[in-house]
C-alpha cells in the first residue's frame, strides 16, 4: 500500500446533528425520502465527497458525459445540508471579493471572462431548473446593489463606470427618484440594478438536484460520513461508519468543509455568514415598502447586507460581519450579535417594519482562499483526485456550473470552462491555524472598521 496524505481520518462530528435546524429552507423543506446510506463493500469507478450543488452536478454530468461510468455521490448527512441548504439563493454573477481585486491579482481579461463565466453559470443554472422541472421557486428578478450612505453612492459610481469600461452588459444606475419610486425608504440614494440575476429556494435546488443526479444514474449515498481515505495501487478506499467504497478517482466537492481533509486544508478556510427570515409580511406591510420588482438588493458596504423576499414574503437578511473559525470548528452557525445587527439593519431601512417577528436564525461556512479566487484543480500528480474549493460565498450559480466543469476535466474534455484561469491553478496555502486565525480575526476587524469609518 502507497502511505499518501490521504491515508487519514476525517473528522465527522461538525456534520452531525438534525438537518431541519440548520435553516428556514431545510425547516419547511417537504419530507426527505430514498436516503441510501452506504452499508457493507462495494466498488464504483468514481467517488464524488459531497452532496451540494457542487457534487450532485458533478455526478450528473458525469453520467451524461460518460455514460457507462459508476459514480456515487457520498453525503454526509442529507444533501444540502452544508451551504447549499443554507444559503440566501442569490444565483448572481459575483465571482471572488470584488470585479477590481480580482482584476489586480490576475489581470483585467482574467476578470472580464470571470464575469462572463459567472453570466454562463446563471443561465446554466436556470436551463438545468427549466430541463429537470425542479421546482425551486426560481424568480429572475435582477438585483440592486444599493448606496446607503454618500461614500457607498462613490463606490457604486465607480463599479458603473467599470462595466462601462469593461463593456459589461444588463447595468442600470438608478437615481434618487428611481428608487424612490420604488421603495418607501430614505435611505437609498443610488442603485446598480443588474437584471441578470435570479433568486430561489436553494434547499428546493438541493433536493431537486438529487433527483436529477440519480435520473441520469448516478448513486447518491446520503448519511454516509466519510471517516477516512486511503490510497492504494489501484486507486482509493473510502470508509464510513457503516461501509466501504473502492472508486479509481475522487472528486472533493466539499468547498468549504475541506478544512475536514489535511490534503485540502490549507488551500481554503471557512469563514462564517448569518441569516435571518421573518414572519411573512401581510398585504399592508408589503404595500408600506413597495419593493414591486421583489429584486434582490446588496448594500455597497465591504461586509455588505443582502436581502431578499421569499415567495412567501418573509423578509430574508444576511450579511454583515463575518466570523473565521479556529481549526475544524465548522458548526458555529449561532452568531447572536450578527442577528441582532442584521435585525437593526433591516428596520433602519424600513421603520414602519417595527413589531416584525424574525422566526429563524442560522449560520453557514463560506470557503475563502488566499487570493480570494475559487479554485478547480487535480489533487496530486496521477490526476486521480480533484477538488473544487474558494467559491467566496458565490456558489448558487457557480457551484452547478463548477460541478459541468469538473466533470469535463475527469472526461478529459477541453472546453471554455476548463481553460478559465483559476482551473489547474495552484492555490497559495493559508498558513498553519495557529497564526490563520488571528490573522483571520485582524482582517475582519479591517473590514469592519472600514465599513463602520468609509462605507457607514
Ligand atoms: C449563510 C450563507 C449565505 C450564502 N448566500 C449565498 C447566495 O445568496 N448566493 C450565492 O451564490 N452563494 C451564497 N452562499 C454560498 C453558497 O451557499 C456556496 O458557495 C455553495 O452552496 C457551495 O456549494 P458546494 O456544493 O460546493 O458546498 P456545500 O453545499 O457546502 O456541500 C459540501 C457538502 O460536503 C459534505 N461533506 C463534508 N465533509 C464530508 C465527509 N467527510 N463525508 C461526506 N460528506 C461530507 C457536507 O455535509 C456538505 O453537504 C452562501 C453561503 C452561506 C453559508
Amino acid at each position: 500500500m502507497i502511505k499518501s496524505k490521504f491515508t487519514q481520518k476525517v473528522n465527522i462530528k461538525p456534520l452531525d446533528g438534525d438537518f431541519r435546524q440548520k435553516s428556514f429552507w431545510l425547516k419547511t423543506l417537504p419530507e426527505v425520502s430514498g436516503i441510501e446510506p452506504l452499508k457493507g463493500s462495494t466498488k464504483c469507478d468514481i467517488a464524488v465527497i459531497g452532496g451540494g450543488f457542487t457534487g450532485l452536478s458533478t455526478a450528473y454530468n458525469l453520467r451524461l458525459l460518460l455514460p457507462g461510468v459508476d459514480v456515487r455521490v457520498m453525503e454526509a448527512n442529507i444533501c444540502g445540508f452544508g451551504s447549499s441548504g443554507r444559503n440566501g439563493g442569490f444565483s448572481s454573477t459575483l465571482f471572488g471579493m470584488d470585479k477590481s481585486l480580482t482584476a489586480l491579482r490576475f489581470g483585467k481579461i482574467n476578470a472580464i471572462s470571470a464575469h462572463h463565466y459567472m453570466e454562463d453559470a446563471v443561465e446554466y443554472l436556470e436551463g438545468i431548473i427549466e430541463k429537470n422541472k425542479i421546482n425551486c421557486e426560481y424568480e429572475k428578478r435582477g438585483s440592486l446593489l444599493v448606496a446607503t450612505t454618500p461614500s457607498q453612492t462613490r463606490r457604486i459610481d465607480q463599479q458603473i463606470r467599470l462595466a462601462d469600461k469593461w463593456n459589461l452588459e444588463g447595468f442600470e444606475l438608478w437615481d434618487e427618484k428611481r428608487l424612490a419610486d420604488e421603495f418607501n425608504t430614505k435611505e437609498y440614494h443610488r442603485g446598480m440594478y443588474y437584471r441578470k440575476t435570479g433568486l430561489l429556494n436553494p434547499a428546493l435546488l438541493t433536493r431537486g438536484s438529487v433527483k436529477m443526479a440519480r435520473e441520469a444514474g448516478a448513486i447518491v449515498h446520503e448519511m454516509s460520513p466519510v471517516r477516512s481515505i486511503k490510497k492504494n495501487s489501484t486507486g482509493f478506499c473510502i470508509y464510513t461508519p457503516d461501509g466501504e467504497l473502492k472508486a479509481e478517482k475522487v472528486i472533493f466537492a466539499t468547498n468549504a468543509y475541506s478544512i475536514l481533509f489535511s490534503g485540502l486544508s490549507a488551500k481554503q478556510t471557512p469563514i462564517f455568514q448569518n441569516i435571518i427570515v421573518s414572519e411573512p409580511l401581510s398585504r399592508e406591510q408589503i404595500n408600506s415598502i413597495g419593493w414591486q420588482s421583489r429584486c434582490g438588493i446588496d448594500d455597497a458596504r465591504t461586509q455588505f447586507h443582502y436581502y431578499r423576499l421569499t415567495s412567501d414574503n418573509r423578509l430574508l437578511i444576511g450579511g454583515g460581519n463575518i466570523k473565521p473559525v479556529f481549526k475544524q470548528k465548522i458548526d458555529q452557525d449561532h452568531n447572536e450579535k450578527v442577528f441582532t445587527l442584521l435585525r437593526s439593519h433591516i428596520l433602519k431601512i424600513f421603520p414602519q417594519l417595527r413589531g416584525l417577528n424574525f422566526t429563524h436564525e442560522w449560520g453557514g461556512p463560506v470557503s475563502i482562499t488566499v487570493d480570494m479566487a475559487p479554485a478547480i484543480s487535480f489533487l496530486g500528480r496521477n490526476q486521480k483526485m480533484l477538488y473544487s474549493l474558494g467559491l467566496m460565498g458565490h456558489g448558487v450559480s457557480m457551484a452547478p456550473y463548477n460541478g459541468l466543469c469538473l466533470a469535463e476535466l475527469v472526461a478529459g474534455k477541453k472546453t471554455r470552462r476548463t481553460e478559465m484561469f483559476f482551473v489547474g491553478r495552484k492555490v497559495p496555502s493559508w498558513p498553519p491555524h495557529l497564526i490563520r486565525f488571528p490573522l483571520l480575526q485582524f482582517i475582519s476587524g479591517i473590514m469592519k472598521a472600514e465599513d463602520r469609518f468609509r462605507w457607514d
